[in-house]
């Protein structure tokens, strides 16, 4: 991915022809996860392999490797070994790791799975590392879910409301939203790999929109600087939003995660007329400031859209200088309980970011 440095010089036509390609995956969709997300020493840990679409696997094998950290961060590295192997396995594949680790430990685990694809077998794999509770390092936050170097993917930092009085709940409610919210969207599902997640051990407070005042950050802020993200999670029901990259979201909400993260991670503008701000990012924007602008885009997404497709930001009373091409019920005009989809011009600009990440 490294070679990509001249992606914002690419023609539009390259671009769409790379948003096509990128939507290709070999079948079957498989997710990993492990649960609970950030467990304490000698806890069960589950690993799945979710199949989420139909397709062979072949084979499949998993992995662990079991380093430790101590408070000054430094890693001891473990030695990887074999904890299962699966031949043409039905279903979804699972295995317990039945008492599982040391106090700070950091386990690495990896899946190998050999899907077929017509007269081809195709490797995929899954490398993922999460922390031991409590993460021995002071002020940092526990990483539960890392896949690549943080420069080169989207880091996401879930922080705990000071209203939130059950942790387990909410721990599992961090892990709903990367299993129900990130790899559940089809985009984001797509970049899955570009994602980490982790825990913060100190609290913040989530302000409404309209109140008039920000949220309070976690007494380590300073620390989680290298996060592109940091998700308040609260129980209070408020209107929630997103500035420099720290958004609030109810805990079990997952369309507002997606929509704020659509802010924080992707720099998406909103969709909804209201009172909120409206710009449009220089590469694959959401919202352009001319009609005539938006019709000369509609034809970048191939035959998602047609000029037909452009509307005003515009509702009641409500009316901006702003067009958009999204359909109504894009993630970057709703948000709440359950998630919907960004559309096409929301997706490039995902597309997009994930680029300006891997090649920055
Ligand atoms: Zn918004």
């Amino acid at each position: 991915m490294k070679n990509l440095k001249t992606f914002p010089g690419w023609s539009m036509a390259a671009f769409g022809f790379l948003l096509l390609l990128t939507s290709c995956e070999p079948a079957p969709v498989t997710l990993a996860l492990h649960n609970p997300i950030y467990p304490t020493a000698s806890q069960n840990v589950t690993y799945t392999l979710e199949r989420v679409t139909t397709g062979t696997i072949n084979s499949a094998r998993l992995f662990e490797t079991v380093s430790t950290v101590n408070s000054a961060g430094t890693i001891t590295a473990g030695t990887e070994t074999e904890l299962q192997s699966w031949s043409s396995p039905a279903g979804d594949l699972s295995f317990v790791k039945s008492g599982g680790y040391a106090a700070n430990s950091l386990v690495t685990y990896r899946w190998e799975v050999k899907v077929q694809e017509e007269d081809k077998e195709k490797t995929k794999t899954y490398r993922v590392t999460y922390a031991i509770r409590p993460y021995p390092v002071p002020n940092q936050p526990a990483p539960v879910y890392v896949q690549g170097d943080p420069d080169d993917v989207f880091d996401l930092v879930f922080i705990p409301d000071t209203d939130i009085t059950d942790m387990d709940g909410f721990r599992n409610h961090c892990r709903e939203n990367i299993r129900n919210a990130f790899f559940d969207e089809p985009h984001t599902r797509l970049w899955r790999r570009q994602f980490n997640f982790y825990i913060n051990p100190m609290t913040g407070t989530a302000k409404d929109a309209d109140s008039g005042e920000s949220h309070i950050v976690p007494s380590n802020n300073a620390q989680l600087a290298f996060a592109e993200g940091r998700c308040l999670m609260h129980r209070v029901s408020i209107r929630d939003y997103a500035s420099g990259g720290l958004f609030s979201t109810e805990q079990e909400n997952r369309g507002t995660v997606l929509h704020e993260s659509g802010h924080a991670l992707f720099k998406l503008a909103d969709e909804y007329c209201g009172n909120t701000s409206y710009h449009a990012q220089p590469n694959s924007p959401n919202l352009w400031s001319s009609q005539a602008a938006a019709e000369a885009a509609a034809d970048d997404y191939g035959s998602c859209k047609t000029i037909s497709d452009v509307r005003r930001i515009q509702s009641g009373d409500c009316v901006k200088n702003w067009w958009k091409l999204c359909v109504e019920n894009c993630q970057m005009k709703v948000s709440g309980l359950n998630h919907t989809q960004y559309d096409c011009p929301c997706r490039a600009r995902i597309t997009t970011r994930v680029f300006e990440l891997t090649s920055d």
